[in-house]
């Protein structure tokens, strides 16, 4: 089939968390599946400041913004080590800044306006560059305005007549909720802003513009799909999304194992497999111990967290229970991460006073992210939710293993060391249910004495562990199913259409 991929974030080019991921591997899979893929983001900073080549195009085009028109010009790239195209839209005054959607901690005021013009800038790319289009691939709120468009404005234009579109949420807590001024911006009519399309509680809400308007709607785990369609979890749009439970799937991402791959990783000292994983990880640990100035103990816990220093990744469970553990335990804690102040202060002050037990690199570093994998015996994500959470899928195939909270996606992926589980060889890592330090330290607790002392169960995790397989390729297959669905859907509800039913 023919897929368009549109994402505001697309790795290596320009990433702040996992959707970057997900769309810098999905497309190059689909195309080893048969598909032909091509991607469309926009060009920030820090995609020219990546180096990868761009071709100009000679491709402009102009995009009424509320009253006024906006220009934009389409450059071509490339996905690296691939033939997948990507098409930047380039519009400098929108997207040639130092932050891809916040200065300082503070939203950019005009980021409905920005990625407005990038949803109308990705359908108008499919004309200019005649494209073969059978589903656009969207992405979380940024992308939310593209299914609304097609069914709305482009429901009759040539050419997009079969395009149908799937929408992956990677978030349900961030949903692109403005003013509902910004009606203006988004340039269809007002009588969209009602509760049942675009309106959420007097704002405009890009998110659920998409989910009222996709011909499908996916993400990134089955239990998360079940999660959101809840009062606890759906973030308020839980009744959206039960009206759409029909069209609504989980696929868990992928992990792209050329680049997380303990076997290959560029940034590790000491490469290591399943057969070699004592010493490798022993070295790789040393090695990070002496990097970070923590004493190098072999046989002390090194705990690995990396991620978002937000709420949502647990991080208020975890400040109370590091606290405990620096003062009462030898275990060792690696932290890499960046979010919210009062937890970089926080970390600050722990790094400080026990620098023997904590080392917290507050940034964002991608070599360290491999490091810290590779060196820690255990990784730690106790998430209020987690749509899919990658994390846990690199230390699975690291030879860490994965202590969490059982949510979302990682309670598809990791399975939990009960004795059942052990005996029949599936158990990979240690969960645990409530969202409470109690319950993540009885786990913990429960990791650590693992580790010490039934040294033969650890090997059983570590390996079962490593032995998974959590590669692109088998969510691609997944991918490629729910696209003949959604394009199918397209079609019948056209064929209503025209039959004016
Ligand atoms: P999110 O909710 O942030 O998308 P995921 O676990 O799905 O969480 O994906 C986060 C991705 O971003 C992972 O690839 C992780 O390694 C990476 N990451 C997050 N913070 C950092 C950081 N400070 N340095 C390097 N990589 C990071």
């Amino acid at each position: 089939m023919n897929i368009l991929f549109a994402s505001s974030e697309v790795a290596p080019f320009a990433k702040t968390g996992g959707l970057a991921d997900v769309c810098g591997a999905l497309p190059a899979e689909m195309t080893r599946l048969g598909h032909n893929v091509a991607v469309v983001m926009p060009l920030y900073r820090q995609v020219k400041s990546s180096g990868c080549s761009l071709e100009p195009l000679n491709l402009k085009f102009d995009i009424p913004m509320g009253n006024k028109i906006v220009r934009g010009r389409l450059l071509r790239g490339s996905l690296p080590g691939t033939s997948v195209p990507v098409f930047f839209v380039e519009q400098d005054d929108y997207f040639d800044r130092d932050e891809l959607y916040r200065h300082k901690g503070e939203d950019y005021k005009d980021n409905c306006e920005r990625f407005v013009f990038f949803s109308r800038a990705v359908l108008e790319s499919i004309r200019m560059l005649k494209l073969a289009v059978d589903v656009v691939h969207c992405h979380d709120w940024q992308t939310g305005m593209i299914p609304a468009l097609l069914q709305i404005e482009y429901a009759h234009a040539q050419g997009y007549e079969n395009v149908a579109s799937l929408l992956t949420i990677h978030n349900l807590a961030y949903q692109g909720l403005f003013s509902h001024w910004d009606m203006l911006v988004t340039g269809l009519d007002w009588k969209y802003f009602n509760m049942h399309q675009m309106e959420f509680y007097g704002k405009l809400n890009l998110l659920k513009t998409g989910l009222i308007f996709a011909d499908g709607i996916s993400t990134v785990s089955r239990k998360y799909a079940e999660e959101i369609q809840t009062p606890e979890m759906g973030c308020g749009l839980e009744g959206v999304l039960q009206k759409r439970a029909d069209v609504l799937e989980g696929i868990v991402n992928g992990v792209d194992y050329y680049v997380w791959n303990p076997v290959t990783d560029q940034y590790l000292d000491h490469k290591y497999d399943a057969r070699s994983w004592q010493q490798g990880k022993a070295a790789n640990k040393a090695a990070l111990q002496a990097e970070l100035g923590l004493p190098q103990l072999p046989h002390t816990p090194l705990l690995g967290l990396i991620g978002r220093l937000a709420d949502q990744k647990g991080w208020n469970l975890v400040a109370e229970v590091m606290g405990r553990w620096v003062r009462e335990t030898d275990a060792q804690w690696v932290i890499l991460g960046t979010g919210e102040p009062h937890y970089h202060d926080l970390l600050g002050h722990f790094s400080r006073e026990a620098p023997h037990k904590v080392a917290a690199q507050l940034q964002f570093d991608e070599r360290l992210a491999h490091r810290i994998e590779a060196a820690s015996d255990m990784f730690l994500m106790p998430s209020q939710y987690e749509p899919c959470g990658l994390n846990q899928l690199y230390s699975l195939r690291y030879g860490t293993v994965p202590v969490v909270r059982s949510v979302g996606g990682l309670a598809d992926t990791v399975v939990p060391a009960t004795d059942e589980n052990l005996s029949r060889g599936a158990a990979t890592g240690f969960t645990f249910d409530a969202y409470s330090t109690e319950a993540l330290e009885t786990a913990l607790s429960s990791a650590v004495a693992t580790y010490h002392h039934r040294k033969d169960i650890w090997q059983k995790l570590v390996e079962t562990g490593m032995a998974q397989d959590w590669s692109w390729q088998r969510s691609a297959e997944k991918y490629g199913e729910v696209y003949k669905r959604v394009h199918q859907r397209h079609a019948e509800a056209r064929a209503k259409l025209l039959a004016g039913k």
